[in-house]
Order: C-alpha cells, then structure tokens, then sequence
C-alpha cells in the first residue's frame, strides 16, 4: 500500500504496541478488530477554525484523478483547501494556509470532512504482510482517540554543550515538499526537515540548508529530532490492525482513496 497520510516523524515514536487500549468497535465476527494508533489523551480537541464543508463532486474527482500520485500529503491538502470554500471556487488561498498548519492540524481536518462527507464509520481492506490474507478493518472514526491541545509554533532543543537550538515544527506544507523531493532514504528526510526546522543554532540565525543539516553530528541531529518529536502531538492516523488468519499485529496506514471515496 503507497497511499497513506503519514506524520514523517511517526516511525520514531514508538509503536502500536505502546498505543492506548482499542477504543474501536471490533470488526464483524471472523473479522480482525482494528483499533486507533496511539494518540494523546488529556486536552480535548482543539476546534480548528476552519469553515469546512462535506466534499461534493468536485472533490471526488479530484482524489480520484490524483489517487496514483505518490504525493499523497498534497492530495490531503489540496481537499481540505477545496473543503474550505464553495463548491468549484478558487481555493489558492485556503491552500496556503493548509500548508502553514500543523501535520495534525490537517489531519484533525481531515477525519472532520471524512466525518461530513461519508459519515463515521469507515471500512478498508489491508493485506497482511505476514500471510499475504485481506483483513478488514471497520471502525468509527469517533472511536479514535484525536486530541489536540494547543500546539506550539517553534520548541526548543540544548545541546550537550550548552548551545541552544530553536525548532519550527513540520507543517501540512513541508510533508508536502518533502515527499517532492523523492528523498531515497529516512536520513535525507530527516536531513531536509531539520534544514527547515533549524530557526536559531546558537547565536546564528540564518536559515539552515540541506548540507549544512547533513554536517550536523548524529548526536545533535539525534536531540534535535527528539526535541521535535516531544513537542509534536501524539495524533497518528495509522492502524492497528491483528490479522485474523494468522494473528500477526501490524500497523497500516491509512488509505486515501479508500478514506474519501465510497466504496
Ligand atoms: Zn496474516
């Protein structure tokens, strides 16, 4: 499976296994059950204030026209962009500012048209990567655990040498141009979100670019990374799923098409 809406920093959290207890409903009898993936608890969810709408043809074709991309964070953006204005109007300026929230923030968006478009409840089919078996999940999305509390713009990171580093945290917009760039490994991602989330190193302030991210020592990129990851919320649209057929637990992410089209 390609299609996901994936937090980039996501498979360094921790995984399903540290997650909260399922909060789904199972799934049919003879069905793996499916729950969440880990989430926050705490702070209810934070109303974003965003006039979003259920989607209508106009948006339909869209997923349906761009569901081969690989760039489905753009997919993602661009419908809540459409969602948040009328049917077929020009949504270049709700684009701009779904790239400027936070990774969670559209998320939380997200599941908010899902919820207006197709209702609560969701169904997909994921194959196992044990046993190769079609494993349905069927959950609502009410039953996942979402909440975000106030989320900061920047965090701060001290090196073991006293310096003191300032952080942005990823937005909608750089996973979008992250998964552009068709980096080929996991430290070429890290490296290129680092040389945008590098505000301040010690006493410099100019922008950091992608070699002078490679330069760092693993260390520093090390606690860089974590000071990121702590300040982020813990929202992660990805799936526990327990194959019935063989009862391999894995995690699968979401699916977008199969997330925004009826089935
Ligand atoms: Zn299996």
């Amino acid at each position: 499976m390609t299609d996901r809406i994936n937090n980039p920093f996501a498979p360094r959290r921790g995984g399903p296994a540290q997650g909260a207890a399922p909060a789904a409903r199972p799934g049919p009898p003879g069905q793996p059950a499916a729950r969440p993936g880990p989430a926050a608890e705490g702070a209810p969810t934070r109303a974003l204030d965003l006039p979003l709408r259920a989607m209508t043809g106009y948006e339909e074709e869209v997923v349906e026209r761009r569901q081969g991309e690989a760039n489905t964070a753009a997919l993602c953006n661009e419908i809540v962009a459409r969602c948040m204005v009328p049917p077929g109007a020009d949504a270049s300026a709700a684009y701009e500012r779904v790239r400027a929230l936070h990774i969670a923030e559209r998320d939380v968006a997200l599941l908010a048209i899902r919820r207006l478009s197709l209702g609560d409840e969701v169904a997909c089919d994921v194959g196992c990567p044990a046993c190769g078996a079609a494993c349905t999940v069927d959950f609502r999305l009410s039953a996942l655990p979402v909440s975000l509390g106030p989320i900061p713009a920047e965090t701060e990171a001290t090196l073991a040498d006293g310096t003191r580093v300032v952080l942005r945290l990823p937005t909608a917009g750089d996973q979008e141009d992250l998964l552009d760039a068709a980096l080929a490994t996991e430290s070429e991602r890290r490296t290129f979100l680092l040389s945008r989330a590098i505000v301040r190193f010690g006493e410099r302030e100019e922008p950091f670019d992608f070699a002078r991210a490679r330069a760092l020592p693993i260390a520093v990129r090390s606690a860089l990374e974590q000071a990121i990851e702590a300040a982020l919320p813990d929202l992660d649209l990805s799936m526990a799923v327990a194959c019935s057929a063989c009862g391999h637990n894995f995690t699968s992410p979401f699916d977008v098409s199969a997330f925004f089209l009826p089935r």
